[in-house]
């Protein structure tokens, strides 16, 4: 039985994540943002935190966390690379590394590029990747710490994910990211459609996340690096896909 997945709007616009395994009783989120929502939603569906993966060090992933130990203690596992500026870890993981979680096993991808350090989780039996601030709804993360070589390495390992895996990312900035999108992909009829029921799905106040593995390849344009539409329309055609990849975000950090 694949496990269950809970979406947490945290703060203004980050996720937060339960996954849950019914069988076991086990239950991970995957990063804090805050703790009151995180502690709210386990208490009110009865669940016992065992869990915590930490997808990279920034603020606005692990600011509740110490709130929410004392209240819900848990194993918590984060990038070995980045143990030194993480809370304490009680599992330090690393990039090929696994481990068992509610019955299935639980896979580390390195994701560096937002950060360096930064992991996604990946569960292949449920068919679901968290990916926090690397591959995002229509976007990716700014490299703050990475350059877009290793940015684009990491897309390129999300990329070759099953299509319809879920992908749990870790805000809410699609809209802004479609109307970046569409500026470098104009022509792109699943873009567009995805415009539509992104602008659609907000008005109604519904988070855009998660989405699949399937609309980003089809959608996302840090993904379409390799697509001979957008390098013709950048005048790349034929550049070296992260090559592409470092126009489009620098693009989008002058949006
Ligand atoms: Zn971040
Ligand atoms: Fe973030």
């Amino acid at each position: 039985m694949p496990l269950d997945i809970v979406t947490l709007p945290c703060l203004s616009d980050n996720y937060a994540f339960l996954i849950h395994d019914a069988a076991s009783g086990e239950t991970a989120v995957v990063d804090v943002p805050e703790s009151g929502v995180i502690s709210e939603a386990l208490t009110s569906r009865g669940w016992t935190l065992s869990h915590v993966l930490l997808t990279h060090h920034h603020w606005d992933h692990i600011d509740g966390l110490t709130a929410l130990l004392e209240a819900h203690p848990a194993k918590v596992i984060g990038a070995a690379a980045d143990a030194h500026r993480l809370p304490p870890l009680d599992h330090a993981v690393s990039e090929g590394d696994s481990f068992d979680f509610g019955g299935e096993t639980m896979e580390v991808i390195d994701v560096s590029g937002h950060t360096v350090g930064h992991i996604a989780f990946y569960l292949p039996q449920t068919g679901a990747v968290f990916t926090a601030d690397s591959l995002m709804a229509l976007g990716c993360g700014r490299l703050f710490e990475g350059d877009p070589d290793m940015m684009w390495t990491s897309l390129s390992k999300l990329a070759t994910l099953p299509a319809e895996t879920i992908v749990c990312s870790g805000h809410e900035y699609t809209e802004a990211n479609a109307r970046f999108a569409i500026t470098v992909d104009p022509e792109n009829p699943a873009l567009k459609a995805r415009i539509t029921d992104i602008t659609a799905a907000r008005a109604k106040g519904q988070p855009t996340v998660p989405s699949t593995m399937a609309e980003e390849l089809a959608t996302n344009p840090f993904l379409r690096a390799v697509s001979p539409d957008v390098q013709r329309f950048l005048g790349m055609t034929g550049a070296p896909p992260a090559q592409v990849f470092a126009e489009i975000r620098q693009r989008k950090d002058n949006f």
